[in-house]
């Protein structure tokens, strides 16, 4: 492994944002410093080349900042899952809450074969609402979820509790 700073004092934490009361992990500080982002993005792809995936899935927006070089590594195509009426073409969508306010998401009806073996990249995991939906859509398009996947895991949320049906991994725990 290369030589990086604890990537955890790459994590800011942002008080009162976007709402008082919330703690935001902000990891612009992390992707910023060019080692530390390459250390992310090999661990992932060290994790990952084994288990013949055939797809990489990114959750709109941060998800989107790891997913790609995932996917570039891997030599996959990324998917994204975006939030309602940004996907051009014909999809499914699932609405569900979220820690502030509640969204809907989206993926490609024809994003993958029946069957592909995907995993789900985002940046960080609250209480697990999102990537459960994102997981949902991979589902519904015909994809098979193998794992799911965060930078940041919030442990006092218990997003895993929402995700019993999927192999969770986090690299960093709060
Ligand atoms: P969940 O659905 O409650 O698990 O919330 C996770 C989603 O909200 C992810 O897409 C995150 O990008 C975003 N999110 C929630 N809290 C934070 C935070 O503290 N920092 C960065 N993103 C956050």
């Amino acid at each position: 492994e290369r030589a990086v700073a604890n990537l955890n004092d790459l994590i800011r934490n942002i008080p009162d944002f976007p709402i008082p009361g919330i703690q935001f992990k902000d990891i612009t500080t992390l992707i910023s410093n060019g080692p530390a982002f390459a250390q992310v993005v090999d661990t992932l792809a060290e994790r990952y080349a084994p288990l013949n995936i055939d797809a990489v899935v990114g959750i709109e927006s941060r998800g989107f900042i790891f997913s790609a070089p995932l996917a570039y590594r891997l030599g996959v195509g990324l998917v994204p899952v975006r939030k309602h009426g940004k996907l051009p073409a014909a999809t499914h969508r699932v609405e569900y809450e979220l820690e502030y306010g509640s969204n809907k998401l989206e993926i490609h009806r024809d994003a993958f074969p029946t069957g592909a073996r995907v995993v789900v990249i985002d940046d960080l995991l609250a209480t697990g609402g999102t990537v459960a939906a994102a997981c949902e859509l991979v589902q519904m398009a015909g994809g098979r979820v193998e794992e799911v996947a965060f930078i940041i895991e919030l442990e006092f949320l218990k997003g895993r509790d929402k995700l019993t049906r999927y192999p969770v991994y986090s690299m960093l725990q709060y």
